[in-house]
């Protein structure tokens, strides 16, 4: 029940669409009701047995009377057209009530066209911008494939076997009821029996294709493993070849192959079966009813005449459909519901870099920055230990130290990418969890060592962080960062494209438009991820020449890879294990005796 809230939690914004879905189903189930009712004046004019009404009686407001006026004018009818006339008159009826019924059909899965597309692009765009909410320590890799799974597969599957079954979910009950309650009107005595009857041929269908369902699922795992060997293979093709194992894998393979396809064939079996079997107890359902109906109609019972126990079972047969639709569709919403749940897990995840209500806005930076006794854990296992350290306004500081030492992180406690465990990161004396995010991140720009472009023009790549893009600047931009003459010498310009994440130009080209769109920025405060060491050098110095140029005037804070970029650097400081270990220029640090500094220098010298 709890998935069931979670699925009318997704369809709630709807919810007038689906009553409006709810009503023209309901509209749509009482025009075919009428129009299988139709049976009965058409078989009595046929036979002959149309009663001569000559008045419809005191007018009341019932069903009852609503028959009794139809008689008397039927029985006019006939009176002035004759019989062929009356046949032509219901049939056209019936036309007219198939029209009004499929028209109805028709508006009815419009309106649930809308709700299936709403709801699903709604589960869409809030797992996208969840993702763009979520801390970016919420993101290791293996989690990046698992949201990609969630927002592709996962909202599939949902569209798939859950929106596609409330189609008959909000239509078929309704028909349902429709017709039982005419079955009850007609003979209260034949409805209850096959009240009794329905379930129990439904319960021995579900009961075959449960089975089935199990099966097939074996026939998944199978399939898998089947890959699994094949995939094996191919890997290995070159081990496999090289000591012999050609005929061992074929053996492997084969036996997998056998089993697999045994598991087939059961499944395709009991596929084929249970067609046969449905149809086969519902032919036993309604022949019982015809059965006990035809001997209630002989002995005069009642209302039971033959026509109406010919349209009493037009009516029954036409439960059947729905009845399996209903199951199917439950089936199926369950399969979805797993979906559902790991979308909401994802929904649901705590969201913990957040503003505060009263947060403060800031401008400009005029001081420093500090991290004050700052730790920092993933997953309980700490990677910053008390860092202490102090930025000043228009200082260039390096971090350095081996991989995983916790550079990164450190550098992305400033723009909170993620907030301190313990401490306090501070810009001009006041902490940045205090602080308007906008506003914060505003002061800095960020360079990575992995250049970000996005799939669109030079200009707007290099404009990215900028409402306004003014070409001059644009272009101002590219030119201090080194990118203007390869940006030219492309087809179009400023307006070429750069390909998917840039993949049309090289290293050293993407990392300069992305210092470009710092440049661009004008952030007072700078976080490079340093990103020479890919580079040829040619390219490394235009980079190199790009970075300087951008530091200029400005408070930088790098994460240095390769020490020899970095030795005019106002202060460098050495992580180790998430603590700092050293901190000094690069003449101080060189100077100490088996230093942590000096020795990462002569490992680079080597
Ligand atoms: P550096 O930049 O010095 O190479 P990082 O700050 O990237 O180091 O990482 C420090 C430590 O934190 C490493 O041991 C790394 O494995 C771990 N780490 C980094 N990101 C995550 C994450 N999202 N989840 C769990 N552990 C992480």
């Amino acid at each position: 029940m709890d998935k069931a809230r979670l699925l009318l939690k997704y369809l709630k914004p709807y919810k007038w669409s689906a009553i409006r879905n709810i009503l023209y189903n309901l509209l749509s189930a009482i025009f075919a009701l009428f129009s299988y009712t139709l049976i009965i004046p058409f078989i009595n004019i046929l036979f002959n047995r149309v009663a001569i009404v000559t008045s419809p009686g005191e007018f009341r407001l019932t069903i009852g009377y609503l028959g009794d006026f139809f008689k008397y004018y039927l029985s006019a009818f006939i009176d002035k057209h004759g019989q062929a006339g009356a046949l032509l008159l219901v049939s056209l009826l019936f036309i007219v009530a198939s029209l009004l019924k499929n028209g109805l059909i028709f508006m009815a899965n419009n309106s649930m066209a809308y709700i299936r597309a709403c709801t699903v692009r709604d589960l869409r765009s809030k797992m996208y911008h969840k993702v763009l909410r979520l801390p970016l320590s919420f993101f290791t890799n293996s989690r990046k494939g698992d949201i990609m799974t969630r927002i592709s597969n996962d909202v599939q599957e949902i569209e798939i076997s859950v929106m596609a079954s409330l189609t008959m979910l909000f239509r078929d009950p309704v028909s349902i009821i429709i017709y039982v309650l005419y079955l009850f009107i007609t003979s209260y005595q034949l409805c209850l029996i096959a009240i009794v009857l329905l379930p129990l041929s439904g319960w021995l269908i579900g009961l075959a294709s449960r089975t089935l369902r199990s099966s097939s699922l074996l026939g998944q795992q199978n399939l898998g493993r089947l890959l699994s060997v094949v995939e094996e293979t191919l890997t290995g093709l070159r081990i496999i070849k090289g000591f012999n194992a050609e005929n061992k894998m074929k053996a492997q393979f084969a036996a997998t192959n056998e089993q697999y396809s045994k598991i087939f064939k059961r499944v395709t079996r009991k596929a084929y079966l249970a067609s046969p079997i449905s149809e086969f107890l519902g032919t036993i359902v309604v022949m019982i009813l015809l059965y006990i109906g035809g001997i209630l109609a002989l002995k005069g019972h009642s209302n039971m005449t033959s026509e109406t126990l010919i349209a009493f079972v037009v009516v029954f047969s036409q439960i059947l459909q729905p009845a399996k639709n209903i199951s199917t569709a439950w089936f199926s919403i369950q399969k979805g519901m797993a979906s559902i749940d790991r979308i909401d897990q994802v929904l649901e995840a705590e969201e913990t870099i957040v503003e505060k209500e009263n947060a403060l806005p800031i401008q400009g930076f005029n001081d420093s920055i500090e991290f004050k006794g700052v730790w920092y854990a993933y997953n309980n296992e700490p990677v910053l230990r008390d860092i202490n350290l102090k930025i000043l306004k228009g200082q260039t500081v390096a971090i350095v130290g081996k991989s995983g030492a916790g550079k990164s992180t450190l550098a992305d406690l400033l723009p909170r990418f993620m907030d301190v465990g313990q401490g306090s990161v501070q810009i001009d004396g006041v902490d940045v969890r205090d602080l308007k995010m906008k506003d914060l991140r505003y002061l800095m720009g960020i360079v990575s060592q992995h250049p970000i472009l996005f799939n669109s023009t030079f200009k707007e790549n290099i404009a990215f962080g900028v409402d306004k893009a003014d070409m001059d600047k644009v272009e101002n931009a590219a030119r201090i960062a080194n990118a203007h003459d390869f940006i030219l010498e492309t087809e179009k310009g400023y307006d070429n494209f750069v390909g998917e994440s840039g993949s049309k130009l090289s290293g050293g080209q993407r990392q300069r438009i992305s210092i470009a769109r710092a440049i661009m920025a004008n952030p007072p405060i700078l976080i490079l991820d340093e990103a020479t060491s890919a580079l040829d050098t040619e390219s490394e110095r235009l980079v190199q020449d790009a970075i300087l140029k951008l530091m200029k005037n400005r408070t930088s804070l790098i994460i240095a890879h390769r020490l020899s970029t970095i030795q005019h650097a106002d202060l460098i400081v050495v992580l180790d294990e998430g603590r700092i270990v050293e901190t000094g220029t690069h003449a101080e640090l060189m100077n100490k005796k088996d230093g942590f500094y000096q020795k990462l220098h002569s490992f680079q010298a080597i």
